[in-house]
């Protein structure tokens, strides 16, 4: 049994020896701890360390999780990271504070739609499926260009930038590329004049070569609260 103490410390150092070097300052990335198919209890323990932005894939199990820690809610922030439904927006419209994993104008119009007037506007990602998987979900870069316009115009959102799960590299050379790709795509967006400052990228395997290339946040799970279950990992 890893203690989550421990493992976030030794994240928290990754970090600040990825940053240091690139020469970029720690404070330019957000740890986002990856909580899916652990307890609340697991979240709590992460609090305590210091933790407060965390990461869920699966929405029912996120809005349970939330409800079991609504005493906590207004020092966390909730992120949504896996795949979105279009039946399934209006909960997480109220629910969450960031959604990641947007990758069609549809999901994004209705978010906007369904974020209650009463809450800060919702922080939106456009996911790129950068490595071109065909089994991946996420926006060809291609078709970016126009649905980060057209996001970018939404009322009740933010679109703050994009967000990818390169395929798996064995080495630091490997796993550059695709990070460095989705920095360009970004940067090639802000050459079109739309303000982003957002890059979601690197999870436990590689958050050295996307902080390396620019990421702003990284999404780690395994490195902090252990190994998952197979069939949901
Ligand atoms: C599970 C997951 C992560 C965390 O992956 P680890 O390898 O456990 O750090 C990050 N991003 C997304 C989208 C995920 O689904």
């Amino acid at each position: 049994m890893t203690s989550v103490i421990d493992n976030l410390q030794q994240v928290r150092s990754r970090i600040a020896s990825a940053c240091a070097a690139a020469g970029r300052p720690v404070q330019a990335i957000t740890l986002l701890a990856v909580s899916k198919t652990f307890g609340p209890e697991a979240v709590r323990a992460a609090v305590a360390a210091g933790q407060t932005a965390f990461g869920e894939n699966y929405v029912q199990e996120a809005l349970d999780k939330i409800a079991a820690l609504a005493d906590l809610r207004a020092q966390l922030q909730w992120h949504l990271i896996g795949p979105l439904q279009s039946n399934k927006t209006r909960p997480v419209a109220e629910a969450f504070d960031w959604v990641h994993s947007v990758d069609r104008l549809k999901i994004a119009q209705r978010l906007s739609e369904q974020r209650p007037a009463t809450l800060a506007p919702l922080q939106l990602c456009l996911q790129v499926n950068i490595s071109g998987e065909a089994s991946k979900s996420g926006l060809a870069p291609a078709e970016v260009p126009a649905v980060a316009r057209a996001v970018a115009g939404l009322p009740r959102i933010t679109l703050r930038g994009l967000m990818a799960i390169p395929e798996p590299a064995p080495h630091a050379a490997a796993q550059r590329a695709p990070h460095r790709a989705l920095r360009e795509l970004m940067a090639a967006l802000g050459d079109q004049g739309l303000v982003l400052d957002t890059l979601s990228m690197g999870m436990s395997a590689d958050l050295e070569a996307a902080i390396a290339e620019g990421a702003t946040i990284v999404r780690v799970g395994t490195a902090i609260f252990g190994g998952r279950p197979q069939a949901r990992a």
